[in-house]
């Protein structure tokens, strides 16, 4: 059978209600969708990959289809171990569009068998992004609505810790 198969890249540090409504979407549009954590080691995150992989279990586990996985190294080769054709972005502002444009065409380059697919922000979570949440959360403010429960339990657990030092 030739089932289509996508991979969902991001840092999801952490996940955040605009990463959702893009994941929800695009399970619709595939058979199976791999939701891939990147462990980026230019980037210090506040969670760790498997607290990340862990938050995004728990939030997609009503969707049928959707796996989460942590990789490193090039996207492509992530995608081909899954068997993947198609890597999916969810496309905030103006300001995404550039640093979009040059890795979907790289990755065109390293594998042209894969296409890079865009899914438009619901226009609620246009201004939302996991490091203004960050933000939001380390200064004490209400982060409801902008990421899932669990995940607002967890940074208020991660500020909590880290303030007793
Ligand atoms: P990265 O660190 O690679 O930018 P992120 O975890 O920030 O990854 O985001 C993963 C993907 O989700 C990116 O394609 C990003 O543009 C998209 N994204 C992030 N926030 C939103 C949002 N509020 N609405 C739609 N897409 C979003």
């Amino acid at each position: 059978m030739n089932l289509r198969i996508a991979v969902c890249p991001g840092s999801f540090d952490p996940v955040t209600c605009g990463h959702l409504d893009v994941i929800e979407r695009a399970s619709k549009m595939f058979d199976k969708l791999i939701v891939g954590v990147f462990c980026n080691p230019d980037k210090k995150p506040l969670f760790t990959v498997e607290e990340r992989v862990q938050m995004l279990r728990e939030v997609t586990a009503h969707l049928p289809g959707v796996e989460v996985d942590a990789f490193d190294g090039l996207l492509v080769d992530f995608a081909r171990s899954h068997d993947a054709r198609f890597i999916v972005r969810g496309l905030r502002a103006v300001s995404d569009f550039e640093y979009e444009f040059q890795m979907a065409s790289i990755n065109r380059k390293l594998a042209p068998d894969i296409d890079t697919v865009f899914v438009m922000t619901s226009t609620e979570y246009a201004f939302l992004s996991s490091s203004a949440t960050k933000q939001v959360a380390s200064f004490g403010g209400c982060v409801r609505g902008l990421v899932p429960g669990s995940v607002e339990r967890r940074l208020r657990e991660k500020f909590a810790a880290r303030a007793k030092g």
